[in-house]
């Protein structure tokens, strides 16, 4: 696929905002290629989830955009030491001086000051912001939020500034929040600091207390501060951002779930939902039987219902010629023809553990381990005839 890499030539060579419509036809077009002109049967909200979770991984190109557009905010926060003549370099240095707001915590609260009238700083605020909006966090909830000229702590319409602490390395949210603002006397042994620091204490204490009653939860989501870290760290920026962004994403699978829930009458957890669609595209080695149990999964296998629904001039009846309407779940399990084979099927197996039980018999040790492996296996297999 080499148009990937072209459209990210144009994405990443562009700093500036990208017409909606752009991204729509992008989309149009990648659609257009998978079904071949035909109406879509899944979702491409669907088919971009990563490979891992279920999905086909097919290239966001949105998400793309977002993730190279946030390379450089990303490094406001998170790399301090910008060389001579780098981008951030000269981010920083068209900052108004008395401002009082540093570039790194814009990406806290991505609002420019009003003095500063820059283009590009502006878009990259406004890429923070929708990553912030996916990533489900705000500024004040990543431990890493700066303490000092961070327009999100601000009193009387001033930033925050203090010296002292400054010197004595408080610097972040985290460093004096955890569940609640740390007490003056923890602070003072663990930094050095001295009495007379108690007044700053008193007024950082008030100021992230009136944004708590605010509904903000300080320092709530040191894992994803860490990852965010961590991709800002990585020689591939872009590509952990993105993968960031696309485990993170929110469930297309909410309505497929939920009908499954609905059919066979089960209720599964999160995690048990998780484990399903982790093992939808390694179920087997071959690529037809993946397909296969991609398309069951995602309800997207036709069906004599659907081919009806598709087209008056078929029949939604069984293909078995049993009489009953042809859906999925009937297809599947409930096919007096399908039972048959099923039964075979279980027969088949229950031969064949029997014959490694035996095999394993004369090797010393092996038999306990079998059993062990094989018992689950049976007991699998038992509740599965019995549904
Ligand atoms: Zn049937």
């Amino acid at each position: 696929m080499n148009v990937l890499p072209r459209l990210s030539h144009i994405i990443s060579s562009i700093p500036f905002k990208f017409p909606p419509k752009w991204f729509k036809d992008i989309k149009s077009f990648f659609t257009q290629f998978f079904w071949n002109n035909k109406k879509p049967r899944i979702g491409y909200n669907k088919l971009i989830i990563p490979r891992s979770m279920g999905g086909l991984g097919v290239p966001d190109i949105f998400q793309y955009y977002l993730s190279f557009n946030a390379k450089y905010p990303l490094s406001w926060a998170y790399n301090n030491d910008f060389p001579i003549g780098s981008w951030q370099w000269l981010e920083q240095s068209v900052m108004p001086e008395n401002g009082n707001i540093t570039l790194a915590s814009m990406w806290y609260c991505p609002k420019p000051p009003s003095l500063l009238n820059n283009i590009i700083i502006q878009f990259s605020c406004s890429i923070v912001k929708q990553l912030h909006r996916r990533l489900g966090i705000e500024g004040l909830s990543l431990p890493s939020c700066p303490i000092w000229g961070n327009p999100i702590l601000s009193a009387g319409g001033r930033t925050l500034r203090n010296n002292i602490w400054q010197r004595a390395g408080i610097m972040s949210v985290g460093q004096i929040y955890k569940d609640h603002t740390l007490p003056f006397q923890q602070l003072k042994n663990q930094y050095g600091l001295l009495h007379s620091s108690f007044l700053t204490y008193g007024q950082l204490a008030a100021v992230i207390s009136k944004k708590c009653k605010d509904g903000a939860t300080p320092a709530s989501c040191p894992e994803v501060d860490q990852r965010l870290k961590q991709a800002s760290l990585s020689s591939g920026v872009v590509s952990s951002i993105y993968g960031l962004l696309s485990k993170t994403a929110p469930s297309a699978y909410s309505p497929v779930q939920l009908a499954w829930a609905h059919d066979l009458n089960i209720s599964l957890s999160a995690s048990e939902w998780k484990s399903v669609w982790n093992s939808a595209l390694y179920s087997s080695k071959c690529v037809r039987l993946r397909i296969i149990q991609f398309k069951i999964l995602n309800r997207a296998y036709i069906t004599p219902v659907t081919q009806a629904k598709m087209d008056k001039k078929h029949q939604a009846l069984c293909w078995h010629e049993c009489g009953k309407r042809g859906t999925l779940l009937h297809l599947l399990w409930e096919c007096p023809a399908v039972k048959t084979l099923w039964l075979d099927v279980i027969s088949f197996l229950i031969g064949l553990h029997k014959v490694i039980l035996l095999d394993r018999r004369n090797r010393s040790g092996g038999y306990m381990m079998t059993v062990s492996v094989v018992s689950p296996t049976m007991k699998a297999i038992g509740k599965w005839s019995s549904k």
